[in-house]
């Protein structure tokens, strides 16, 4: 049995005020009390799993709130305390917590193709603060984590909802880290046969991969020393087992076609050395052509920042190096959990909102690119101009598209009413689709809109947490540039009709 003690949870914490401390102990205290007559699966006391689920809440630097909320989750649903004993106890915000995260439970992913995206939907819509989600998540990577003790047909089920919504969700928040442990926990249970044969051919080839990781490694940390460069950190690793098997079923199930299986990260210390180890890398190793990839300049949608190379490792192995700074580290395997925390923290509160706007790679956001490093940009060579053009193409092609089509996420935005109402659309929707998605009535009347408190043109490309509010007129009528600001076949369909182009059809 796991070492437990509230203590234990404190010194997780960062800088916890005397009230945090309180609190934690408090729901610490609370929670076992109330699970100590209920038992796991596996014949170990309940409170192991509630008391692992806020460690892991503490482990990512998540406040007092979540970490407390952590600890009471199960209380709600499995051993029939009342949210009045929450909220009397400790108020209405960890109520709100709890409170969701026991709603989130009740959505069951039923192993239906159709359905899959509706529900990822609901998730995170039913969440309505994304902690609820984090919570969910690592209440859920505990449970795969001791899946063993459950019944086989369950086993699955848990497996196949992880596969199919939690990890995505994991991933369209930014949390790399998390989402491959629930992936390759998973895997193994819903697709035992492919776990197998993945895992067999990459022990074939994992040795001397191993080696090669080692060798470059070695080299590369030589020269970037050599190059004046301080502080930077290596280190190599080999692709999650799912996420190779997803891109080997892309790949015609030919190995030999993927190129990142090995990989060695560096981490330098500024936006400058990550180009400059770069050019590091491609003086020292013959790269790939068209696998230069700079994700610095164009992030991924959920927020992903680095440079990504592959190179010919000189006895025929492949590596793929991805070079990065600190910050974009830690966000690509903690996401959204690294602004949140600190939000949590400074405001002893956090509603609905806010904490989706901190999502990483929306828009306006603190991402760093090569104009906003405190060099100027004058100072970055042209090169590095011209990688950012050719990535446009490389973004095009069909290994993007192959990506994109993997996340639900990726091509849709989530956007807000002033209410806080979630209408999902496709990417690049503007206003107009907003509006005709809100009510017809107001889209044929709109008049102008606001993103985020601010007036924008009718042709703005909403973003993920946008709040968009629209402005209607009764004398406005639609007009023939819409058209080309819409991107919704509703939006399309009405405008067309409103200016005469062609009837709706009605069946
Ligand atoms: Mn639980």
């Amino acid at each position: 049995m796991e070492m437990q003690s509230s203590k234990e949870l404190v010194t997780l914490m960062h800088t916890p005020s005397k009230e945090d401390i309180a609190l934690v102990e408090k729901a610490y205290t609370f929670a076992m009390d109330a699970h100590k007559d209920h038992k796991r699966l596996s014949g170990e006391p309940y409170f192991i799993h509630t008391y692992a689920t806020a460690k892991k809440l503490a482990e990512i630097g998540m406040g007092a709130q979540t970490i407390a909320a952590g600890l009471l989750h199960d209380t709600i649903e499995d051993v029939g305390v009342s949210p009045e004993d929450i909220r009397r106890e400790f108020g209405d915000e960890i109520l709100f917590l709890v409170d969701g995260v026991t709603k989130l439970g009740k959505l069951r992913y039923q192993g239906l193709e159709r359905h899959v995206e509706s529900l990822r939907k609901l998730f995170v819509a039913t969440s309505q603060d994304v902690r609820i989600l984090i919570i969910r998540l690592m209440d859920r990577l505990h449970n795969l984590e001791t899946l063993e003790h459950v019944r086989e047909d369950k086993r699955k089920r848990i497996a196949l909802e992880t596969l199919e919504i939690y990890a995505p969700i994991a991933d369209r928040l930014g949390m790399g880290f998390l989402k491959r442990s629930l992936e390759d926990l998973s895997f193994a249970y819903v697709y035992p046969e492919d776990y197998k044969t993945i895992s067999d051919l990459l022990n074939d080839k994992e040795k001397k991969m191993e080696m090669a990781l080692n060798e470059v490694q070695h080299t590369l940390k030589r020269e970037l020393a050599k190059a004046g460069l301080r502080d930077f950190h290596t280190s190599s690793r080999i692709k999650g087992l799912y996420s190779l098997w997803r891109k080997l079923a892309r790949k015609d199930n030919d190995i030999e076609k993927i190129f990142d299986i090995a990989a060695i990260r560096v981490v330098v210390t500024s936006i400058d050395d990550c180009y400059r180890a770069l050019g590091i890398v491609h003086a020292q190793w013959r790269p790939l052509p068209g696998r230069i990839k700079d994700f610095i300049a164009f992030p991924k949608p959920n927020g992903y920042q680095s440079l990504h190379t592959t190179i010919f490792a000189g006895d025929g192995s492949i590596i793929e190096v991805q070079i990065r700074t600190p910050d974009m580290q830690k966000e690509s395997e903690w996401g959204i959990a690294n602004h949140l925390s600190y939000k949590e923290q400074g405001r002893g509160e956090g509603r609905f909102l806010w904490v989706w706007q901190m999502l990483p790679g929306f828009g306006k956001k603190k991402l760093a690119t090569p104009a906003d490093t405190t060099k100027p940009s004058s100072e970055i060579p042209e090169w590095i101009e011209e990688i950012a053009h050719a990535q446009r193409s490389v973004l095009e092609g069909e290994e993007f598209l192959d990506e994109l089509k993997g996340d639900f996420f990726s091509h849709r935005v989530f956007v807000f009413t002033p209410k806080g109402d979630v209408i999902d659309l496709p990417i690049d929707s503007s206003p107009v689709d907003f509006a005709y998605t809100i009510h017809s009535d107001i889209g044929d009347h709109l008049s102008g809109a606001k993103v985020n408190g601010k007036l924008v043109s009718l042709d703005t490309k909403l973003k993920n947490g946008d709040i968009v509010e629209i402005e209607t007129k009764k004398s406005n009528k639609p007009s023939k540039k819409w058209l080309e600001h819409a991107k919704t076949s509703i939006a399309k369909r009405h405008i067309r009709n409103a200016l005469g182009l062609t009837p709706i059809v009605k069946k």
